[in-house]
């Protein structure tokens, strides 16, 4: 008799599980997603002629080779390998990201470079101990950098001050965090000098989603059961183990009885979705573990090109969106007349932005643009948005306390294991989620047991993952 496996969520982390367990005989897998499509936040849509995806998405070079040479197998031709190319607008100036010397040299505001001189060498003395992700930042990088660029940016996709986050949130989220760091970055760009990661990235012809969807395809075509429109709404316990799996679809409610449930929803839904209920102290953590939402507003304009950088990035204050994209440069569609814009305006659910209708949010954008000198005059052709409700997670002074105990108790529980990027509360890119996916995989004999010692090995190794953007 197969081992049915439950994989919750069509995401990168969901899929590429799917994909290597469907591939091993003993195991009959179901995968459960409430979206009608794959990719999860890492998936694409159509508007405006072509297919964009939720926010800028680049599959970078640091992904494990293994990986990569999957992925390059199953997109062929169709995985492109393009130059980064975007701009960062520094106390209102255009500054090249990746940095580069010669563009710094010319571009960056005299103040900012002469205080991070300042800064560095007033950085000789000994250090004190770093609690939040203010200080490691300002030890690591000085006031001036801090002041001008992570400071305020942090305060956009977070949504709270600096020095209420984490310090961790610096480690994962901050690959330059000392000066030294960023400086072998900027040399990293130079002829004869060229690291591998920052200056080009992967990116699928069709849009980010053709990830996943390759994923999906190839774990339908090795017997995986992909269910979409079904919403998961219980996981039943018996005994201290994980049986089935309650979920919803158009035709109503069902059961699936499981052997293993492999969990990439939301930990906090997770917790929540458990029956018996968990203990209400458990319960309190979980609603405790905030994310930060995402409301991305998409422009199609009247012109070839708006321009030819492919993202600019906002730090500043003075403009609420955090990045603003141009998807036509990353799988280089072909469409005369018109390109899109994709704006990510990052919020709180709570935020009346977060009602505000298409237009509204479409002046937002506009408005953006013209305080930040790029071009605001092209006709609007159409507008759409998508929100996410949990772009981010929120690393707040007391996340890693609430976040443990609900892992710990989690832990206890045979026959569930929780991983991806909303599974371990982390801010990973799609690559480190594939490779926990793989690694779940490894997991596993053959008789559907896990091998906790090795996977309690791999999820320490996770907590090295750092972000790039
Ligand atoms: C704005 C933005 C930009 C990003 N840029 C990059 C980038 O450039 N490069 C990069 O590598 N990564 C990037 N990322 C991260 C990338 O999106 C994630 O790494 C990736 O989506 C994580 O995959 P996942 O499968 O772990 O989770 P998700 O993609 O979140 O998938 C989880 C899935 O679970 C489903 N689900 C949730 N609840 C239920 C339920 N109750 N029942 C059934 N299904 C459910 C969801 O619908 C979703 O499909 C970015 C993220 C954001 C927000």
């Amino acid at each position: 008799m197969p081992l049915p496996i439950a994989v919750l969520g069509a995401g990168p982390a969901g899929l590429g599980a799917a994909w290597k367990l469907a591939r091993r005989k003993p195991f009959e897998v179901t995968v459960l997603e409430r979206n009608a499509a794959a990719g999860g936040n890492a998936g694409s849509f159509a508007f405006g002629g072509m297919n964009v995806d939720y926010g800028s998405h680049r599959l970078h070079p640091s992904c494990e080779p293994e990986i990569l040479a999957d992925i390059k197998e199953m997109l062929g031709e169709d995985l492109l390998e393009r130059p980064r190319h975007g701009r960062i607008r520094l106390r209102g100036r255009w500054v090249h990201f990746p940095l580069k010397p010669l563009d710094l040299f010319a571009n960056l505001p005299l103040g900012f470079s002469s205080g991070v001189i300042a800064d560095s060498l007033m950085r000789l003395g000994p250090k004190a101990e770093a609690a939040t992700f203010a200080d490691v930042l300002q030890q690591g990088l000085g006031r001036t950098i801090c002041r001008d660029f992570y400071f305020p940016y942090a305060r956009k996709i977070w949504g709270v001050s600096p020095d209420e986050l984490d310090r961790e949130q610096a480690r994962r989220r901050v690959a330059a965090g000392s000066l030294l760091k960023l400086v072998r970055k900027v040399l990293g760009t130079v002829p004869g000098m060229r690291t591998k990661t920052g200056r080009t990235f992967f990116y699928p012809r069709g849009g980010y989603g053709d990830i996943s969807t390759a994923f999906g395809d190839a774990a339908a075509r090795a017997g995986a059961d992909l269910k979409f429109g079904a919403t998961v709404g219980g996981i039943e316990i018996r005994e201290g183990r994980a049986t089935a799996v309650h979920y919803q679809d158009a035709s109503g409610t069902h059961s699936l009885p499981s052997h293993q449930i492999l969990s990439t929803i939301p930990i906090s839904h997770l917790v929540r979705a458990i029956t018996p209920e968990a203990p209400a102290e458990i319960t309190r953590r979980a609603c405790a573990l905030k994310s930060r939402a995402m409301i991305l507003i998409y422009l199609a304009l009247e012109t070839d090109q708006f321009t030819e950088f492919d993202a600019h990035y906002f730090p500043g204050a003075d403009v609420p969106i955090t990045r603003l994209s141009e998807p036509k440069h990353y799988g280089l569609a072909r469409l005369p007349g018109v390109t899109v814009l994709c704006a990510e305006l990052p919020c709180s659910t709570e935020d009346a932005v977060w009602r505000a209708s298409d237009r509204e949010l479409a002046g937002i954008v506009k408005q953006s643009l013209e305080t930040s000198g790029l071009p605001a005059g092209h006709r609007l052709v159409d507008v759409a948005s998508r929100k996410l409700p949990q772009a981010y997670p929120i690393y707040t002074r007391d996340y890693s306390g609430h976040f443990d105990m609900i892992d710990q108790w989690l832990k206890g529980i045979e026959g569930l294991v929780t991983f991806g990027r909303q599974g371990l509360f982390a801010h990973d890119n799609t690559h480190h989620t594939l490779g926990m996916a793989y690694a779940l995989n490894e997991c596993l004999d053959d008789s559907g047991t896990l091998n906790r010692t090795r996977w309690a090995e791999y999820r320490r190794a996770f907590q090295n993952h750092v972000v790039e953007d």
